[in-house]
């Protein structure tokens, strides 16, 4: 312990290269930016294995800052952790910018000539009290903690593994077996990890946290992507958080090892997802736009270029009670063929009508549907209706029919149903059951009618008789109407 003998307070040793501390940092304009404490020599296993990995960060640091921000790689493993998706023109985005020049800052750390005074201080005992954790670490051990430029190494730190110990033990599983949950605790991710808490890496730039999540700190590849991918965290709070970084560096050293960018989890993160809407006052009618599946999807997957990102959208029956807005979008890491996404498309559009509201043939809420075809592509197909509609507590309907000498007159309002065809498909057709519909007019409402929520209004006239008051009842019921109805008039 020849430091310990020679030198005054503090004792730290410089560890690139390690050099005795005093005025020599400024005086031989060391090149030095990490200071290891010499508390850490105690163990030498534990001073070598600190070394080593402050020496590993810097290197696979640089080589990812190339691969990526100079060379155009990774992309998939920067949408998957940093949250700057595959499209994005990189080097005209914010934050892609402000992530470059944290990456790009650790992997300089070493060779910038520092500020006198201005280094991180890498410690090997709890000075602070900072291993003990707090509630958003809900119980976890703390393996290193970071105030300032201050680095603190807790005791489960010395437990992790190094890059190459992890790589012995996976190297022979075959893709199915490896994902970055079982990879993504090593040594250097842990270094990663405290050196971008470190002010000395966010400079001027905002100081990188532990972002929160359900209560607890973003840690872990599993958490980050479905934060990223599920809760749709904006890329400008995943670039402030410390483990976004680590893990992004570390998939990709390890998409390198292993020739392919590992799963997030043990289990695929991402599984199709199907959402059904369920607002009562929003629905459609099944038939009608059941029919428009084909149409819509051939007009879809005409645009469609696998490898792009695109959408498309379409109203169907714009502007009456009826209209149904629908969408399909895909990104551009979807690499389907045009004839499967088109399958797809249909049988996906085919269970968002039938397969939401599986008892109501009348009201269809749809709802949306995430494909994740190969555990990390995104499509996504919505149907929605857009008006709101009469609920079946207050039903609308209303039926007069008027004797006139010459002719019955009938004045119909209704809602929920005869909701996009002006009665033609439906409403009429049942009316002239009762004979000769002449004078026929039928008017949709630009909203639901404030005094009975009715949608529409339709008139008419019949040959005369009797039997007009039910004959016209029936019409209505046939056509769709719900509950009850009674023809007044006289
Ligand atoms: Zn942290």
């Amino acid at each position: 312990m020849r430091a310990f003998t020679l030198l005054a307070l503090p004792l730290v040793a410089y560890a690139l290269p390690a050099i005795p501390f005093g005025t020599h940092l400024v005086a031989r304009d060391d090149k030095v930016f990490y200071l290891v404490d010499n508390e850490c020599r105690e163990k030498p296993e534990q001073y070598d294995k600190l070394i080593a990995a402050l020496r590993e960060a810097e290197t696979i640091v640089k080589t990812v800052v190339k691969e990526w921000w100079d060379d155009g790689q990774h992309r998939d493993a920067a949408d998957a952790y940093l949250g700057i998706q595959e499209d994005v023109d990189i080097k005209n985005d914010k934050d892609a910018k402000i992530a470059y020049a944290n990456l790009n800052r650790v992997a300089h750390l070493y060779g910038t000539t520092p500020a006198i005074g201005n280094y991180v201080h890498f410690h090997c005992k709890d000075h602070w009290h900072r291993c003990v954790g707090d509630e958003h670490d809900k119980g976890r051990p703390v393996v290193a903690s970071t105030k300032n430029n201050e680095v603190t190494m807790c005791d489960r730190f010395w437990l992790e593994t190094t890059t190459e110990k992890k790589y012995d033990t996976y190297k022979d599983l075959d893709e199915d077996s490896i994902n970055m949950k079982g990879l993504q605790s090593v040594d250097v991710r842990v270094v990663v990890h405290e050196l971008m808490h470190t002010d000395m890496i966010a400079e001027d730039r905002k100081h990188i946290e532990d972002r929160l999540y359900q209560g607890s700190r973003v840690y872990g590849s599993e958490v980050i992507y479905e934060w990223i991918h599920e809760y749709k965290a904006r890329t400008a709070d995943v670039i402030n958080n410390a483990d976004s970084y680590a893990l992004f560096v570390m998939a990709v050293y390890w998409k390198g090892k292993f020739g392919y960018l590992p799963k997030p989890s043990r289990d695929a993160v991402l599984n199709d997802k199907k959402e059904c809407n369920g607002q009562t006052r929003e629905y459609f009618s099944r038939d009608p736009h059941y029919g428009h599946i084909d149409g819509f999807c051939n007009d879809a997957v005409n645009k469609y270029e696998p490898g792009n990102s695109g959408k498309h959208e379409k109203r169907y029956y714009e502007g009456l009670p009826e209209e149904v807005k629908w969408n399909m979008q895909w990104q551009a890491s979807g690499h389907e063929d045009a004839q499967t996404v088109l399958d797809k498309c249909i049988s996906v559009f085919k269970d968002l009508i039938d397969g939401c509201d599986t008892n109501d043939h009348l009201r269809k809420h749809g709802g949306g549907f995430t494909w994740a075809s190969n555990g990390k592509q995104e499509y996504q197909f919505t149907i929605a209706p857009v008006r709101e509609r009469p609920t079946r507590s207050r039903t609308p309907g209303k039926c007069d029919v008027y004797y006139k000498f010459l002719y019955d007159e009938f004045f119909l309002r209704g809602g929920g149903f005869a909701g996009y065809d002006y009665g033609q498909d439906q409403l009429l057709p049942k009316l002239r059951s009762c004979g000769v519909v002449s004078e026929w007019k039928f008017t949709y409402f630009d909203e639901l009618a404030d005094d009975d929520d009715a949608e529409w209004e339709a008139y008419g006239r019949l040959p005369i008789g009797s039997q007009q008051w039910g004959c016209v009842r029936d019409a209505m019921q046939g056509a769709g109407h719900e509950g009850s109805l009674k023809c007044g008039g006289h």
